[in-house]
């Protein structure tokens, strides 16, 4: 009986180490919770494709790849801020690129799809599907290049 308390309070303390240790696992546990179903009745059938379904928009068609004003972008389904335009930067890449994003706001999960080892980013308050974070964006900054497809963001001039 003492072994196996043993056993239980040790698997409990390994997996909360676990969890501390990969902070961005935490995040996973978005606090929008919806079913995809509802999902499907809030977002247009275009935004459900690319933030539900971890869709991609085609290159260099998105309505911010080249937009360039001053405000904040936050999540479309959800409006939770995401990127400060002060941190876009024209990657010349076809989608709206970012050196940085609001930290606690954004999650990031590693990506296997399409034979590639990429990590996804997603929206920390309702999981939606952003892009990609690369490491070869601005090396005078941080060096980060976060790909987003302009469908999963809406902008919000600053007033
Ligand atoms: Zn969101």
């Amino acid at each position: 009986m003492i072994l196996f308390k043993i056993t239980v309070v040790s698997f409990v303390l390994f997996t909360t180490t676990l969890y501390r240790v990969n902070g961005q696992e935490v995040k996973k546990h978005t606090k929008m919770i919806k079913t995809e179903a509802e999902w499907k009745e809030t977002l247009s059938p275009e935004v459900f494709k690319i933030m539900r379904e971890k869709g991609t928009e085609r290159p260099y068609t998105g309505i911010y790849d080249k937009h360039f004003e001053k405000g904040t972008y936050v999540c479309k389904a959800c409006n939770t801020e995401l990127f400060k335009s002060t941190n876009k930067y024209d990657s010349h890449c076809g989608w709206p690129a970012f050196d940085k994003s609001i930290a606690e706001n954004i999650y990031t999960n590693s990506d296997f799809s399409f034979g590639m080892k990429r990590v996804e980013i997603l929206c920390a308050n309702c999981g939606g599907h952003l892009g990609h974070v690369f490491d070869d964006g601005p090396k005078e900054t941080t060096g980060k290049r976060f790909c987003v497809n302009s469908t999963a963001l809406q902008f919000k001039e600053k007033d």
